[in-house]
């Protein structure tokens, strides 16, 4: 059964040996990296989502459900339901990490503009199943009614656990009941397009304790991977995960969000069913999907068709899709098996993602968002009017709201329960993940273990503990040393300065108050060079400082020099500045071909005669974009000879 209060979480596990944080455990300071996003998120975020699904009618949906005045004309996309229980999910979440009588006031008016969307049997939703509307359950493949529901029950959790029973609860209840009514076994054989269902199934079944709704996750599950979605023009098997079942898959394929939510679920019914086959048939996908099929940033989807990954190695920069909620997705598929497994290889993909691809979308004032996150801009996005939605999501400018507007609310959701990703506890170890200043205060077995972290990461390589109060015996404190610190040395209670490599750090000792262990993992920026059968982006270089890309925006190139010619100086060696780096590049070169013919030619490009170099600012790939549309790249190409 649920926890209620301030150890609740997203995905807890019922018989887990280790747990993350809960929302009142780990405090981040607002001034830092992720305590700042916290706060925007919950003083701008929210309402401004609030504000566009007003204006554009996707509330309004649910009011008309309510009134019986259902009408073909329904405003948005069929899955526009999601986002209200997305912002929803996200409430209950900022509302569990404290206290906001505003945000509980737009919570509650949201709670009572839907109940009245839902029919008796449980079943809800505005584009479908009511007078002048398609009937319930006319196109699994597309229509997005389970994944709605899904995300409905995902809030339901966020509430139970954090609040308890509730009239959203209570709706998250009546549609996993219809759920599975409707497709238990001997019931409907369908299942739906765009998994979803089954990670808040396998959730909800954790929150309330019923193995019912784990095993119709389950179901879902099992019946995916034999063809029997309707195909639609132009989207395959692949594209729904409908091809292969997914114990015998190789690696995630097809649309990248489906393909991430898919296997979040799989882990979740694999761990609460105790099926180690096919938990480690998911180890082997997400390996093999890490290795191949993912952008240094952590983002993922190498074709805007399909929003879906590419093969192995098809990795371009500039036609990166790297949707921001598939980020977001590949979060919460990291941090389920890091759960299951300990392996700290899962925190490193999940530090990476945040950092370079969850960071990355919204901007500063935390209502506008990129949707997509290519790696290179070749050509400057139009500054946005700020009036309708933004159709193009690769427009290479933040919009303060999408056509297919999935990714804001799922930025708001992931950013209010973030810091419960930053500290796991596992019997009287207590491991810290994600570094960033603030408290930390865990329940450790009967005992409370409480911290202090003093730190600027990631713009700073050194992060201060101080123990404010400890149990009286043993516990093990448990520090992440980045795959990048390769230099790392950890300053004991004692006083000893010890070397620590990447990986995990454990000292076993009864701490006091006051005792102070200093990580010290560098910061200095580095060059990272692509695996050569990334063909995409051979002979060039990437810079990276921390857990931070950086990348070199057309903003920061002298007059004249534009960002297609530059090359990185043979043997430059970047160097800190500020929260990025300077590279030494040139900026001219000979082109092979003669001007009026093709871009090819019979000899090598060179460098040009008398070409000097000069010095460049790259700036982390976080905040590109911010200062004003640009062009951008990550992978800069190297000069030749070098
Ligand atoms: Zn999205």
């Amino acid at each position: 059964m649920t926890t209620v209060g301030g150890a609740a979480a997203p995905v807890r596990p019922t018989a887990a040996a280790r747990r993350g944080a809960g929302l009142s455990e780990v405090r981040w300071d607002p001034e830092g990296f992720w305590g700042g996003r916290q706060q925007t998120n919950a003083a701008q975020t929210f309402s401004h989502c609030v504000a566009w699904m007003e204006r554009l009618g996707w509330l309004e949906n649910f009011d008309r459900v309510g009134r019986g005045e259902t009408t073909i004309e329904r405003a948005g996309w069929e899955f526009a339901d999601s986002e209200v229980y997305k912002l929803l999910e996200g409430l209950a979440w900022e509302l569990g990490r404290r206290d906001d009588a505003a945000l509980a006031a737009v919570y509650d008016a949201l709670v009572a503009r839907i109940v009245p969307a839902q029919d008796d049997d449980g079943y809800i939703s505005t584009a479908f199943g009511h007078a002048g509307l398609p009937p319930r359950y006319s196109d699994l493949s597309t229509g997005h009614e389970l994944y709605n529901m899904g995300h409905l029950m995902q809030a339901g959790v966020a509430r139970l656990r954090t609040a308890g029973e509730d009239p959203l609860v209570a709706m998250a209840r009546r549609a996993a009941d219809h759920v599975c009514r409707e497709f238990g076994v001997g019931a409907r054989e369908g299942l739906c397009g765009h998994p979803e269902v089954e990670v808040a199934l396998a959730e909800l079944g954790r929150a309330t304790g019923e193995p019912r709704y784990v095993e119709q996750a389950r179901v879902f599950l099992e019946r995916r991977g034999h063809g029997t979605l309707p195909v639609r023009p132009l989207l395959s098997a692949e594209y729904f995960q409908d091809d292969t079942p997914i114990r015998e898959a190789e690696a995630l394929r097809g649309h990248a969000v489906r393909a991430l939510y898919l296997s979040a679920g799989a882990v979740d019914v694999a761990v609460e069913t105790g099926d180690s086959g096919l938990l480690a048939a998911l180890e082997r996908q997400w390996a093999r999907t890490v290795e191949r099929r993912t952008y240094i940033t952590g983002g993922m989807g190498s074709r805007h068709q399909d929003e879906g990954f590419g093969e192995d190695w098809e990795l371009p920069p500039d036609r990166a899709y790297c949707e921001t909620c598939a980020g977001v997705a590949s979060v919460m598929f990291s941090w389920r098996l890091y759960l299951a497994t300990g392996e700290v290889r899962y925190v490193e993909l999940i530090e990476r993602t945040l950092h370079n691809v969850v960071a990355t979308a919204p901007d500063a004032s935390g209502t506008a968002f990129f949707y997509a996150n290519p790696l290179h801009e070749r050509v400057a996005g139009a500054e946005y009017a700020g009036e309708g939605v933004n159709m193009r999501a690769e427009g290479g400018v933040r919009a303060p709201w999408f056509d297919v507007s999935c990714c804001p609310t799922n930025v708001a959701r992931t950013l209010a329960s973030l810091h419960t990703y930053a500290v796991a506890v596992e019997d009287r170890a207590v491991s810290l993940l994600l570094y960033a200043a603030g408290t930390i205060d865990v329940a450790v077995g009967e005992d409370r273990l409480r911290l202090r972290v003093e730190t600027g990461y990631p713009d700073d390589g050194v992060v201060a503990l101080t123990v404010e109060s400890a149990p009286a015996d043993e516990v093990t404190l448990r520090l992440r040393i980045p795959g990048w610190a390769e230099a790392c040395t950890v300053e004991t209670p004692d006083g000893a300065v010890v070397p620590a490599a990447p990986g995990w750090w454990d000292d076993t000792r009864v701490l006091g108050e006051g005792d102070r262990i200093v990580l010290t993992l560098g910061n200095e920026p580095r060059l990272v060079w692509p695996d050569p059968r990334i063909d995409a982006v051979r002979g060039t270089v990437a810079v990276e400082r921390g857990p931070l890309v950086l990348c070199l925006e057309s903003t920061d190139l002298p007059e004249g020099v534009r960002l297609e010619d530059v090359r990185l100086d043979d043997g430059s060696v970047p160097r800190a500045e500020g929260d990025g780096a300077r590279v030494s590049v040139r900026g001219r070169h000979e082109l092979p071909a003669a001007a009026g013919g093709v871009p090819y030619a019979a000899r090598r490009s060179a460098e040009a005669e008398g070409a000097s170099s000069f010095d460049v600012a790259l700036v982390p790939y976080h905040r590109w974009g911010e200062r004003a549309p640009s062009e951008m790249r990550v992978f800069i190409p190297v000069a030749e000879g070098r």
